[in-house]
């Protein structure tokens, strides 16, 4: 990138497609017209050349190690984005299973997620956040789930509210618990064996929109129908090592290079994690030490370190807020049009140095209207 194009780059507060790491972009930029060795793009490659099933299977690999994947867990690379994983999950797991599929409302896309699930089989809610306005989660130990449920589903972290899961809910050994990780994928340390399907679009914390990874325990591969339409039965995908159809070959190519970034130049996961928190946490003291004149959405303990959410004491100082942030460098904090209000979003790529500057512009913002 030359360097007139790097001093236009703000800091990215969108909650996705988000920011990339810098150090991401310069080599994507590097290697866009010939990628080492192929002599072309990795765009103009077969997705069943030699290069790019390279590419695919490192992919997989960083990601296998980043995250200690367990050897009885299937990496699928694929399509549609976490909307279609609303769909795919219980046309796979609960589709003529005569169970019940639990589902945790907590915030916008679990309430989408359940909606999907309804058209496949018999579903309930064990928690619904919907009265309070999504800003609380159930204690872990709260919720129950009978032995013979289909599926546990939920969101770990609610992108639009700002709602984080600190620990996975409790739930019985015979019962897979399937996990929406869209926005806090790689963003921390996570046990995989505690999960029977976990899944994550790239574009808000994993790399470019274009291709979701779906992390599965290979025993629940044979629940799929034969008679599912072939995309949707994760079988195929995980027999044909994600290549079932074209992959997405380019966003799978970045999602490896930020792979690679998180373990090689950052350090992995709990190094990412120390930095998340440190993030956070400066934003939820400046909302914090304001008096009040920024009410943060989320209770205090289930605050999401990705998606920081608050109100100001009115629609114009919001929107005062969001043009002057703008005008200081600090791009994106308008939040989702569902609920208003201002949403920072700190994912990995995030610098430190991004947080720093919106909360010093949070303090002065607020001395200066209060
Ligand atoms: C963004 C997001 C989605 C939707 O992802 P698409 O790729 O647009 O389908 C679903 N769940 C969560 C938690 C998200 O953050």
């Amino acid at each position: 990138m030359n360097d007139s194009a790097v001093k236009q780059r703000l800091f990215n507060f969108s909650a996705g497609p988000a920011t990339i790491p810098l150090s991401v972009l310069e080599e994507v930029r590097e290697e866009l017209l010939c990628y080492p060795g192929a002599g072309a793009s990795v765009m103009e490659i077969s997705h069943r050349s030699k290069i790019f099933t390279e590419i695919a299977a490192d992919a997989e690999t960083t990601l296998r190690t980043l995250l200690e994947v367990p050897e009885d867990y299937s990496v699928l690379f694929l399509q549609g984005g976490s909307a279609l994983q609303f769909s795919m999950v219980p046309a796979n797991l609960l589709r003529g299973t005569g169970k019940t599929a639990q589902y945790l409302v907590t915030g916008s896309w679990s309430k989408k997620a359940i909606v999907e699930a309804k058209k496949e089989g018999e579903v309930l809610a064990a928690f619904d956040g919907g009265e309070s306005n999504f800003c609380g989660l159930p204690a872990s130990d709260s919720i129950s789930v009978p032995d013979e449920s289909a599926y546990l589903y939920y969101c770990s972290n609610e992108t639009i509210q700002g709602v984080q899961f600190e620990v996975e809910p409790v739930c019985p050994s015979s019962v897979p618990l399937v996990c929406d990780a869209s926005s806090d994928f790689l963003s921390r340390r996570l046990d995989i064996s505690k999960y029977g399907l976990l899944y994550a679009c790239a574009q808000k914390n994993a790399g470019p929109a274009g291709v979701t990874v779906v992390i599965m325990r290979k025993d629940l591969l044979q629940r799929g129908e034969d008679s599912l339409p072939g995309y949707l039965n994760y079988r195929n995908h995980d027999q044909a090592d994600s290549m079932w159809n074209t992959p997405p070959t380019f966003a799978v190519y970045m999602l490896g290079k930020i792979a690679h970034w998180l373990q090689d130049d950052v350090g992995g996961l709990e190094a990412i994690e120390k930095v998340n928190e440190s993030k956070a946490s400066l934003l939820y003291q400046a909302i914090d030490s304001s008096d009040g004149f920024y009410r943060g959405h989320a209770n205090p303990n289930c605050r999401s370190k990705m998606n920081v959410t608050f109100n100001l004491p009115s629609d114009e100082l919001q929107a005062k807020f969001v043009s002057e942030a703008s005008a200081n460098r600090l791009d994106s904090l308008k939040g989702h049009r569902s609920v208003g209000g201002i949403r920072a979003s700190i994912y990995n790529a995030m610098p430190y140095e991004g947080a720093q500057a919106l909360a010093s512009f949070m303090e002065n913002f607020a001395a200066d209207n209060a």
